[in-house]
């Protein structure tokens, strides 16, 4: 099959969902790289460089960036830094998709950056729709661009809509959650928790902050919000779903339920938003479902992952409340990771900040940045 070729730049290509990227870009030669980005891991951002000859490479951190520089020399690639250079990855000329692997609330104005310029979102980056969700949306129409799920149940949904022509045939969404490494434990048997017993997760191998997410479910609460946008409804239900082999399914007005399977393998649905609307071969991880006994599903037990029952409280507020809840775990999450905070201290700090800080409706980039502030700096000050 000739494929048209298909130019990206990848915002995080040091990271889990980046570096999966990029195993798809070396898989299909169709797809070229135009653009690279990482915080501070200039050995990996190097070789990637080396490898991929992208134009342009962004180092958040500013002296990391000069040392890259230096190492690149030989190389025609232009190396960038901070915020400004994201948006120059983001946004440069030549590419027509970003794939947003960055983590955090950093990945929001890149992409509204990106979305102006034109380019389709290979979105991972969550945050983004949780805090910007409605300007970013009603950009990417005005744009005419697509937003295209990474997330693995945003995947799914997105592949289980295929062929439905009217949205309001959806009824509701069905998000599965694997239920983490805590799954089946009370409060009191989480109150000791470390970082390390959080950063192992049964099914998926992922970066540091959304492994911890997942054990909170803050990530699942994270998803919910981010499904809001993606398919235009409220009406979502959380599944604890222990396989993670349905990655999601939508329930249809005439009940029909339409899910999508496979192996847990954040490749499939990276290449999916890439090659959409077509599909390519992979290699490896096919589903075996004769090795899977039985598929369950259970209620999630919110009264010990409360901070589930906060998403939706914050879906069902809106405006800047989506904010409050993404920057408060953040921050906490890194508080947690330091030894600052305890494990439940986490879900408790969202919890605070969202009681603390006043809702505004319809909220602007500025409001939401400074918001993203704020609740940063309302958790931090708990230290
Ligand atoms: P990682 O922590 O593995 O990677 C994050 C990437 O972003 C790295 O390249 C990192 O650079 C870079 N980065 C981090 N902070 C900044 C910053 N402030 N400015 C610029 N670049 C930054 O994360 P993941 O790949 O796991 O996750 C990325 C996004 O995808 C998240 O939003 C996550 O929720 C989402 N996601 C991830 C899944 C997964 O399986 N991993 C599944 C579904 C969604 P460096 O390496 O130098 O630190
Ligand atoms: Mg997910």
């Amino acid at each position: 099959m000739i494929m048209e070729e298909k130019h990206i730049s990848v915002l995080g290509s040091t990271g889990s969902i980046g570096t999966q990227t990029l195993e798809i870009a070396r898989a299909y030669e169709h797809i070229k790289v135009r653009a690279l980005s990482a915080r501070s891991n200039i050995r990996l951002l190097e070789a990637q460089a080396r490898e991929f000859s992208p134009e342009l490479v962004c180092v958040a951190d500013e002296s990391k960036a000069a040392e890259l520089k230096v190492k690149l020399a030989d190389t025609p690639v232009k190396v960038v830094s901070g915020k400004n250079g994201l948006i120059e990855a983001a946004c440069i000329g030549g590419a027509d998709t970003v794939v947003t692997a960055v983590v955090g609330i950093s990945g929001l104005e890149p992409t509204v950056e990106a979305v102006k310029a034109g380019k389709n979102i290979a979105l991972a980056n969550k945050e983004t729709l949780v805090t910007g969700g409605h300007i970013v949306t009603k950009l990417a129409e005005e744009n005419n661009v697509k937003i295209l799920p990474v997330d693995s149940e945003h995947s799914a949904i997105f592949q289980s809509l295929q062929g439905c022509r009217d949205k309001r045939e959806i009824k509701r969404i069905l998000l599965t959650a694997s239920g983490g490494p805590f799954f089946g434990k009370k409060r009191d048997e989480l109150k000791n928790i470390t970082p390390r017993d959080a950063l192992k997760h049964p099914n998926w191998d992922m970066g540091a902050k959304v492994t911890v997410d997942s054990s909170t479910l803050v990530n699942k609460g994270l998803e919910v919000m981010e499904a809001r946008w993606l398919f235009g409804t409220k009406n979502i239900k959380v599944l604890v779903h222990r396989q993670s082999v349905v990655h999601s399914a939508v329930e249809f007005c005439d009940n029909a339920v339409i899910a999508q399977l496979g192996a847990p393998d954040m490749r499939l649905p990276i290449q999916y938003a890439l090659t959409y609307p077509e599909r390519l071969p992979m290699k490896g991880n096919e589903l075996d479902l004769f090795a899977y006994r039985d598929l369950t599903f259970e209620e999630p037990d919110t009264e010990t992952f409360f901070a589930l029952t906060l998403a939706f409280d914050a879906l069902g507020a809106g405006g800047i409340m989506p904010t409050v809840f993404n920057s408060a775990d953040e921050a906490a999450v890194d508080m947690f990771m330091r030894g600052k905070l305890s494990y439940l201290g986490i879900s408790e700090a969202i919890e605070k900040a969202m009681s603390k800080i006043k809702n505004i409706e319809e909220p602007s980039l500025e409001d939401i940045l400074e918001t993203d502030k704020a609740a940063k700096e309302f958790v931090f000050g708990m230290e």
